[in-house]
């Protein structure tokens, strides 16, 4: 019995309703597994033997504050929100599919039918919520065991799992990214006799699974899986391309591939945002098109940082993420991802600075992070040497924003103010004040007011022998 899982008072509201009509009713899937897993979760699923939306009404009526019900007649599934829980009900269906969709015939079942459809072992738990049974585990796939193992593991034959629902696929790819669990091999195998299947599936459902290993811990694990199993190559075949080595005269470049999953593991040890990883992904993604062998030179990518950064709004529109401010962010960071590391290695000039700052904007310190995670080298030294120079532009750009803004800053006394105040006769005198003044807020002498800056304003002018002019 699992009733430690169950302690929300809502759990016994459902219990309650669903027991008053007779029904069975079970919490199942993601909550379950991740209450195992000691991980928070605000979604609730509930089948009962019966109908979901019904039920949902007559729940929702015992609830605080009678929230109101979203239902969806032709699923058969209804939701409601009830104190930050997202809680969604449906009848326990069997399921069948046909081979050129996604989406099921579906009919009324028992809850075996019900597990049975689930995508993974993990995701079958159910816990009973009627009274008498209230906390019972129902397991009928070894998911409890799984949890255990760390494993990602079909109900089912995977073949069928799998050509049924091919999203399931990009699911348990995302579930062991996210998890850290292994895909059971026969599992994986599966994946990838069937990887051609996930062309059925719609881009934005795709997406949706990479954006969620992309924000995983350490991103690049989901990215070999898809790699191993056939899917990179279906859905983000520019990415592919990065991967290999030439070589030439005994000079070799280094793989782009494992060089950009490592520059991503980096950027996600140092931030959340998955726009900020987009751009780890994307930084290097115009190589392949751009590499040259210079003889008496070696290997170079000229112009890959500006070609990569043209390349990001055709592949947002192919892979249907937004073209919007978080498309731009991650063109400008592709573009200037060099920019940086290429200041560090000559003699700096304030103006070289500035350009950058002024270009990056608000973006300077995630390009900083960007270039940081984009020093992999084997070779120590060069990192070391990479790292500290890194260092010093860094110290620079805080230098000239520093001058800048002080340079910017007006004092809060005016032009106007001064002449206002005295009788000037030569308007260097205008000047002269408006310095004093300047100094000696940023001295700190006085505070940064007007009633103060306009007092000292007047001594500064009975020093310099200016005549007060009578109001
Ligand atoms: P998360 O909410 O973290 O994405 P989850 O397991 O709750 O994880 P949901 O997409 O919310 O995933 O789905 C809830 C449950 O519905 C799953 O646990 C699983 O049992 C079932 N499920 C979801 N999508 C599928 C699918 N494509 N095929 C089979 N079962 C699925
Ligand atoms: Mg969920």
């Amino acid at each position: 019995m699992y009733r430690n899982y169950l302690q929300e008072p809502f759990f016994e509201t459902i219990s309650k309703v669903a027991s008053a009509s007779n029904l069975e009713v079970y919490v199942i899937g993601g909550f379950v597994r991740d209450a195992f897993l000691g991980r928070k979760s605000k979604d609730v699923d509930i089948v009962v033997l019966g109908s979901g939306i019904d039920l949902a009404h007559a729940v929702a009526a015992e609830l605080p504050g009678h929230p109101s019900v979203n239902f969806y007649s032709n699923f058969g599934t209804a939701n409601l929100r009830s104190e930050g829980w997202e809680i969604e009900f449906v009848g326990a269906r069997k399921e069948s599919y046909q081979r050129d969709s996604r989406k099921p015939l579906v009919e009324n079942g028992t809850l075996e039918d019900d597990q049975n459809r689930r995508d993974f072992t993990i995701n079958a738990l159910a816990l009973c919520l009627n009274p008498e049974r209230f906390g019972e585990l129902i397991d009928p796939f070894g998911g409890r065991e799984d949890l255990h193992t760390k494993t990602i593991r079909t109900p089912l034959d995977p073949d069928i799992t799998f050509s049924d629902d091919p999203l399931r696929m990009m699911r348990a790819i995302r579930f062991a990214t996210q998890l850290d669990f292994a895909i059971q091999e026969s599992t994986r195998d599966s994946i990838s006799r069937n990887s051609e299947r996930i062309e059925i599936v719609s881009m934005e459902r795709v997406i949706d699974e990479l954006n969620k290993i992309i924000l995983s811990p350490v991103p690049s694990r989901g990215f070999l899986l898809l790699h191993q199993t056939g899917l990179l190559q279906r859905i983000f075949p520019e990415f592919c391309l990065l991967e290999g080595v030439e070589k030439k005269n005994g000079l070799s470049h280094k793989d782009n591939f494992y060089h950009t999953l490592q520059v991503l593991d980096n950027v996600a040890r140092e931030s959340d945002d998955l726009w900020l990883r987009w751009a780890a992904i994307l930084h290097d993604i115009a190589k392949p098109q751009t590499k040259r062998f210079e003889e008496g030179h070696g290997w170079t990518f000229h112009g890959h940082e500006d070609k990569g950064s043209r390349m990001v709004k055709p592949l947002f529109r192919r892979m249907r993420l937004p073209l919007n401010e978080k498309m731009k962010y991650v063109e400008k960071l592709v573009l200037l991802h060099l920019r940086p590391i290429v200041l560090s290695k000559e003699e700096v000039t304030d103006s070289a600075i500035r350009r950058l700052i002024v270009e990056a904007g608000d973006e300077v310190n995630d390009l900083l992070l960007l270039c940081k995670a984009d020093i992999t080298s084997k070779n120590e030294v060069k990192v070391k040497r990479y790292l500290r120079n890194l260092e010093l532009v860094k110290i620079k750009i805080a230098d000239v924003t520093e001058r800048d803004r002080l340079n910017n800053w007006q004092p809060p006394i005016s032009g106007n103010d001064i002449m206002d105040a005295f009788v000037i006769s030569d308007p260097k005198d205008i000047g002269r004040v408006k310095l004093a003044v300047r100094e000696a807020i940023l001295d700190g002498n006085i505070p940064n007011e007007h009633g103060a800056a306009r007092e000292f304003m007047l001594k500064k002018g009975g020093e310099l022998g200016l005549k007060r002019k009578s109001h």
